[in-house]
């Protein structure tokens, strides 16, 4: 497998580097000992070198770009160019909504058909990915060509930074190709932790709607210092914004706790959060199939056991 070469492509958070990209570089070591990352973007040369500093990054390969440009419609041919030039035989991304509008348009362009969600690598030409909204996992072979693929970062522990960066070659800087535009980036001014990468996620479900809003459960993730996440109806509800959703069409999150409140766990919610290390359930319904799932069961109304817990937290 060492033979493989694997472009993956960073992913940026604003014009920092995303922690996400290193769990992509970790999915890709599993194939080769050392990759290339692609940068493409308006980032500092302290962005740089932390993307250089990432074990297993053999080279980082940096093509600025004003932040306008910076659309899937644009960045896809870049990408295309660096991965042909390369003659890499693989190209990984971070699963994100990001990479779910970028990938496809370069597999388009390359006649290939991406593989998503990727959470284990077999060998150089064998993944496995869930399907059914997670209930089953598909092995997935391809036969020939390159491969592109997304990868989950739940299933690939992020690699380390290492003292010793690799070197950072600049490219040219990348012209626009399509007439769209990228107008604004709105950043949430949320304080809390983010989402994807916390270590504690305090859920809220529908059943919030009767209070009207999710102050119990922000009030709960202060006192833990954790994110707040929302299901799809509470979101639909109007009681959190759709970036906080978890579940098949929301973000898959696995964090070591996971804390339920006032959600059914319905499927589709528990695709995007079973594989967290501890999860408690606080639901009024002792027939709920979130209890099925849940390491901690608290049979009781959220309205009485939240203020009680965060009473206990001072
Ligand atoms: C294609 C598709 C994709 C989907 N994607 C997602 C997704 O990504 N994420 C997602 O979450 N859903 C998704 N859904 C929706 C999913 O099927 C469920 O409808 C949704 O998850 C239910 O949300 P809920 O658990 O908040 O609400 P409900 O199912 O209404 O559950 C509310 C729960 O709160 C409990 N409760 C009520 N009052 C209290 C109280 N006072 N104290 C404690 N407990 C109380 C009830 O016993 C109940 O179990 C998707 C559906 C489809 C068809």
């Amino acid at each position: 497998m060492a033979d493989e070469t694997i472009l993956v492509v960073a992913e940026l958070q604003g014009n920092q580097l995303n922690p996400a990209t290193a769990h992509a570089v970790a999915a890709a070591q599993q194939i080769a000992p050392s990759c290339t990352l692609l940068v493409v973007g308006p980032v500092t040369d302290e962005v740089l070198q932390t993307a250089a500093s990432l074990d297993g990054v053999s080279h980082v390969h940096h093509q600025p770009a004003a932040l306008e440009i910076c659309t899937a419609e644009n960045l896809a041919l870049v990408i295309l160019e660096r991965f042909k030039a390369l003659q890499a035989s693989h190209l990984f991304m971070a699963e994100s909504t990001w990479s779910k509008d970028l990938l496809p348009r370069i597999g388009a362009l390359l006649g290939v058909q991406p593989l998503t969600g990727v959470v284990s690598i077999l060998d150089a030409q064998t993944f496995i990915r869930p399907t059914y909204a997670g209930n089953a996992l598909v092995t997935l072979r391809c036969q020939e060509g390159p491969v592109l693929a997304t990868v989950r970062i739940t299933a690939f522990a992020a690699v380390d930074h290492t003292d010793k960066p690799s070197p950072v070659i600049n490219g040219p800087a990348i012209e626009a190709t399509h007439a769209t535009r990228l107008v604004e980036i709105s950043q949430s001014t949320n304080e809390r932790p983010d989402l994807r990468s916390s270590a504690i996620v305090v859920c809220g479900g529908q059943a919030l709607e009767k209070g009207g809003d999710f102050t119990p459960i922000e009030q709960l993730a202060d006192a833990l210092g954790g994110a707040v996440a929302a299901t799809r109806s509470a979101v639909d509800a109007g009681l959190a914004s759709n970036d906080l959703q978890v579940g098949q069409t929301g973000k898959v999150v696995a964090p070591k706790l996971y804390v339920a409140v006032g959600l059914s766990g319905a499927i589709q919610h528990l695709a995007g959060m079973k594989d967290s290390g501890c999860i408690v359930a606080i639901n009024s319904d002792p027939g709920a199939p979130i209890h099925a799932v849940a390491d901690y069961r608290l049979v009781a109304d959220l309205y009485e056991a939240l203020p009680q817990w965060q009473r206990h937290l001072g």
